[in-house]
């Protein structure tokens, strides 16, 4: 079965390493050829290292994944296809384009699938002439480790659609929870008020990012804090995801924290510009 995947950022490429993984063919599609030339470096080197930090018996050769993955800038390369996962940049208009695009490329039958943070796959999968076969997968970052994937059912995805993502998802290694659409799903209308009131308090010079995150890890006994999450996620994506909530549920508690947006004007983007809250 052949999968095609869209954006080559941190989500797609870790996709696509995870699908090619778990013995899949993968078309990796990007607009941009120097993203998709990391996308080929990064998933090479987290290859080579996989076994360093999991199980080492019997792993399958790097380069015998490796050739499981197309690299393209043609979105007709999806023509033959059976699902799409779309993890293109958080942007409204960029995913409405590309699911316009597709939808006259893919056959009638392929499944398209949703990797966003916040935005309505109800009102993407109108966009489409396929709406009952349009679903949300929104998979967690590292995706290749992340055994969990949360998945939103849009107003008119069908019971059959979800029964073959669940299958593509049990091949992959991964269980789904399946929830309702609306923006920001469950878990980052709630994450987002954590990370942005985060920044908040190390604006108002109430702590520092780190005080913050260790109270989140000692305290609570949180895995990471939520500033070094945002890190992770990309304050960019982050302020996206803010303003996307913020216009959704004309709500003021999603307005984005000034210090958010003045690190991604200053093209602190997290760990993938090597500085966010913290420096890589
Ligand atoms: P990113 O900025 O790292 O990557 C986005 C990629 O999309 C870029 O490489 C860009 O060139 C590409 N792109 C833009 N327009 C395109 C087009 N028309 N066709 C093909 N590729 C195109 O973003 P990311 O962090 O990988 O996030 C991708 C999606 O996944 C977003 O919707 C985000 O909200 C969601 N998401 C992110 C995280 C996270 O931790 N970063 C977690 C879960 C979900």
């Amino acid at each position: 079965m052949k999968i095609g995947v869209i954006g080559a950022g941190v989500m797609g490429r870790g996709v696509a390493q995870a699908l090619a993984q778990s013995s899949l063919s993968v078309v990796l599609v990007d607009i941009d050829k120097a993203k998709l030339e990391q996308a080929r470096e990064e998933i090479a080197t987290q290859l080579r290292f996989r076994g360093l930090f999991g199980s080492s018996g019997n792993l399958e050769a790097s380069e015998q994944i490796m050739d499981r993955i197309e690299f393209t800038t043609e979105h007709h390369s999806l023509s033959d296809v059976s699902f799409v996962i779309e993890n293109a940049t958080e942007n409204w208009d960029v995913k409405r384009g590309i699911y316009e695009l597709i939808d006259g490329i893919c056959q009638q039958d392929c499944i398209f699938m949703i990797n966003t943070s916040c935005i309505s796959i109800t009102k993407l999968a109108a966009v489409t002439t396929r709406a009952p076969q349009v679903i949300g997968t929104h998979f967690m970052n590292p995706v290749p480790t992340k055994k969990t994937v949360e998945v939103i059912r849009g107003y008119h995805t069908s019971e059959e659609c979800i029964r073959a993502v669940d299958g593509l998802m049990g091949s992959m290694g991964k269980e789904m929870i399946v929830v309702n659409d609306y923006p920001g799903f469950v878990s980052n209308r709630i994450s987002h008020l954590f990370m942005n009131e985060a920044a908040y308090v190390v604006q108002d010079q109430v702590a520092s990012a780190e005080e913050v995150d260790e109270i989140f890890k000692k305290c609570y006994g949180h895995a990471m804090g939520p500033l070094e999450t945002a890190d992770l996620i990309g304050l960019d994506t982050v302020v996206h995801s803010l303003n996307v909530l913020y216009e959704s549920y004309q709500d003021p508690k999603f307005r984005c924290c000034p210090l958010l947006r003045k690190m991604v004007d200053a093209g602190l983007h997290g760990r993938k510009s090597g500085q966010g809250f913290y420096t890589y």
